[in-house]
């Protein structure tokens, strides 16, 4: 069951204000890293709490779920798809999600250009790199990526806005803070070599944001720090 708005305005007034002032720790702009609630699990209100909030965007993990709570709510949030695709869903996603967050290779890539094609639209996405080369995580060897980005580039109806990471999980909490640095790192390179801006850093959950926000991170993705655990 969803807590109660209340609960949920309490819980992301103390977060974005403890962001501003990671930001300010790191010498940020509190302006330059946004707050992208994670709403997966949580029922469609979840959704509406995020637009009362006046926020502006939503991530999910599976394009079904997604589909169903787009059916139960008219909440004016954007939606990013911030989990694993396969490529046969490709189609439905590019038709219901505004970003898709986890494009980590070749195959899926061109499955949803050709599905934006076909819709008529250029589809934001961001490219999702292993950086923590964690054998549990999808999303592109750092060795690939810049194959991955010079293939994104060459489609004509994808925009590649950046980058996106999870970190392993890890009792240390160096090992995300380095692979958050990774993924600063390949950007700034991939940015160099291929001439594109890349602004998008999509790296940070409940338990390592702080980290993510000290190594440059332009969103972290929020589930259980704003709804509670998942059932
Ligand atoms: C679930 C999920 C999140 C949010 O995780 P929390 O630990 O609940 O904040 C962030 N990113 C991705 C890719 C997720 O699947």
């Amino acid at each position: 069951m969803i807590i109660d708005y209340e609960t949920f305005r309490v819980r992301a007034d103390a977060l974005v204000q403890r962001l501003a002032e990671a930001c300010r720790a790191a010498g940020r702009d509190p302006a330059a890293v946004r707050l992208l609630p994670v709403t997966k699990t949580q029922s469609a209100a979840a959704a509406d709490y995020v637009a009362r909030y006046g926020l502006p965007a939503i991530g999910e993990n599976r394009v079904q779920e997604a589909v169903d709570k787009q059916a139960q709510t008219a909440a004016p949030v954007r939606w990013e798809l911030i989990g694993h695709l396969q490529s046969n869903k490709a189609r439905l996603a590019a038709a219901h999600f505004d970003r898709v967050q986890s494009v980590g290779s070749e195959k899926l890539l061109n499955h949803l250009d050709r599905a934006a094609g076909e819709l008529g639209k250029v589809l934001p996405v961001l490219l999702q790199i292993n950086a923590g080369h964690d054998p549990a995580k999808s999303g592109a060897d750092p060795a690939e990526a810049a194959q991955l980005l010079a293939a994104a580039l060459a489609r004509n109806h994808l925009r590649v806005d950046g980058l996106m990471t999870i970190a392993p999980l890890s009792a240390d909490p160096a090992v995300a803070r380095r692979t958050f640095a990774s993924l600063r790192a390949i950007r700034d390179d991939l940015a160099g070599r291929f001439g594109v801006p890349l602004t998008e850093l999509s790296m940070g959950m409940s338990g390592d944001w702080e980290a993510a926000v000290g190594e440059g991170s332009t969103q972290v993705r929020v589930g259980t720090a704003l709804f509670g655990a998942r059932g």
